[in-house]
C-alpha cells in the first residue's frame, strides 16, 4: 500500500468511526470524511462528486454497470479481452463478444457490426489485467454513439488508473470502475462514475446510500484511503510512468535476451507504446508456467501467468485466446507485473531468476524425451 493510503486508513478507522449516515456528531464527521474523498475522487477521475458512486471494489463496479447500465430491456456488448466481472455478466444476460486483434485492440469494424438500436450498454475496458494493452476509448465512443444511440459506455478503468489519466482517456465513458487495490489502496473498495443522466438500476437495495445507487454503510476509512492513494497517484503518475516504464523495458528486453523462443505477448517489435509502463507479459515454448511459478517463487519472484482467480488454479488465458495466441505458446505465459515501488533491485532478481528456471524446465522436459 501506499504509506499515505495506510495511514489514512488508521487514522480514519480510529478516529472517524462514525456511520455516515446517521444524525450526531461523529456521523457527521464520518460524513465529511466521505465527502472529502468523493470529491478527492471526483476530481482523479474527471467527474462531480455526486457522480461518483463507491462500491466494494472492481467486481461490484463492473457488475452494477453491466447489469444495471442503460434503459431496461435491450441488449450488452462486450470485448472479448474483459476481465471475468465484466464477461461473466454480459455472458450470463446473453450479450455480444467482440474480437480483438493480434495486438489485444479491439477491432472496430467488428464493435460496429455488433451495435444497433436495441443494444442498451457496451463495455469496453480500458486497460487489460493480463497484457496491458490500452483500447482506444474516444474511437470506441464514436463508434458506439453512432451505432447505438441508447446504449450507454462502461469502461473498466481498474489496471488503468495506476498508469494512464483516465479523466481524459475516458471522459467520453457514461460508467467508470475503478478499484483502490490497483494503486496503492486497500483491497474490497472502489467506485463506479455514474455521469449525470445515465440511466442505472441499482443491485443492491437497502438503506438507499449512495444516492440509492448502492445501498450499505460505507467503508469510510477504506474510502479515506483509497482517495489518498489516488491523489498521490495522479501527482506522480508521470514520474511513476517515465521510471517504472524504464524498469519494464530492461524487464522485458533482457528476458527476450536471454531467453531463446521467447514472445512478447501483443508487442511488435519492441513497441510497448500501446501498453502500460507497469506491465510485462512474456509467453516462453516449450514450457508450463504452473511449473515456472513455483520456480520463481523459491526464487523470490512472485508472478502469476493469466488473471488471479479465486481457486489459485491456472486456467487457459480467454485473453491471449482472444490474441489468438496458440494454446501451446498460451500453456507457457508469464505475467510480470510492476507498480510504483518496484525498483532496479527487483529486475535484476527477475533477470536472474526467471531465465534460471526457464531453463531448467526446459533441460527436465529435454531429459524426458
Ligand atoms: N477489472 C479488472 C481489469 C481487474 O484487473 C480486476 C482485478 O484484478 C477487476 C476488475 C476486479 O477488481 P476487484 O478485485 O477489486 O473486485
Amino acid at each position: 500500500m501506499r504509506p499515505e493510503a495506510l495511514e489514512a486508513l488508521l487514522r480514519v478507522q480510529t478516529e472517524s468511526y462514525g456511520n455516515p449516515s446517521g444524525a450526531h456528531l461523529l456521523a457527521r464527521q464520518a460524513r465529511r470524511v466521505l465527502d472529502d474523498a468523493r470529491e478527492v475522487m471526483a476530481a482523479a477521475l474527471g467527474a462531480d462528486a455526486g457522480e461518483v458512486v463507491f462500491t466494494g471494489g472492481g467486481t461490484e463496479a463492473d457488475n452494477l454497470a453491466v447489469f444495471g447500465g442503460g434503459e431496461p430491456g435491450g441488449t450488452v456488448v462486450c470485448t472479448a479481452i474483459e476481465h471475468h466481472a465484466v464477461l461473466h455478466p454480459v455472458e450470463s444476460l446473453g450479450g455480444r463478444v467482440v474480437p480483438v486483434d493480434a495486438r489485444g485492440i479491439v477491432d472496430l469494424d467488428a464493435l460496429a457490426g455488433a451495435l444497433d438500436d436495441r443494444v442498451r450498454l457496451v463495455s469496453v475496458m480500458l486497460a487489460n489485467n493480463e497484457s496491458g494493452v490500452v483500447q482506444p476509448l474516444p474511437d470506441v465512443a464514436r463508434v458506439v454513439r453512432e451505432r447505438a444511440p441508447r446504449a450507454v459506455l462502461h469502461t473498466d478503468a481498474v489496471q488503468a488508473f495506476h498508469w494512464v489519466d483516465v479523466a481524459t482517456l475516458a471522459r467520453d465513458a457514461d460508467l467508470i470502475s475503478v478499484s483502490a487495490h490497483k494503486f496503492g489502496g486497500p483491497k474490497g473498495v472502489g467506485a463506479l462514475v455514474v455521469r449525470k443522466g445515465t440511466p442505472l438500476r441499482a443491485m443492491l437495495l437497502g438503506g438507499g446510500q449512495e444516492r440509492e445507487l448502492r445501498s450499505g454503510t460505507q467503508n469510510v476509512a477504506g474510502i479515506a484511503s483509497m482517495a489518498a492513494a489516488a491523489e498521490v497517484t495522479v501527482a506522480t503518475r508521470v514520474d511513476t510512468v517515465a521510471r517504472v516504464g524504464a524498469l519494464r523495458d530492461r524487464l522485458a528486453d533482457g528476458l527476450r535476451e536471454q531467453i531463446g523462443g521467447t514472445t512478447e505477448s501483443g508487442v511488435a517489435d519492441h513497441d510497448r507504446s500501446h501498453k502500460v509502463a507497469g506491465s510485462c507479459h512474456l509467453c516462453f515454448e516449450e514450457i508450463e508456467s504452473e511449473a515456472l511459478l513455483f520456480l520463481l517463487e523459491r526464487g523470490g519472484v512472485y508472478a502469476s501467468a493469466a488473471s488471479s482467480c479465486a481457486s489459485g488454479a491456472q486456467e487457459p488465458s480467454h485473453v491471449l485466446a482472444a490474441m489468438g495466441v496458440p494454446r501451446e505458446l498460451a500453456q507457457g505465459s508469464l505475467r510480470l507485473s510492476l507498480g510504483w515501488p518496484s525498483s532496479q533491485d527487483d529486475v535484476d532478481l527477475a533477470l536472474e531468476v526467471v531465465p534460471g528456471g526457464v531453463a531448467q524446465l526446459r533441460k527436465m522436459a529435454g531429459a524426458l524425451r
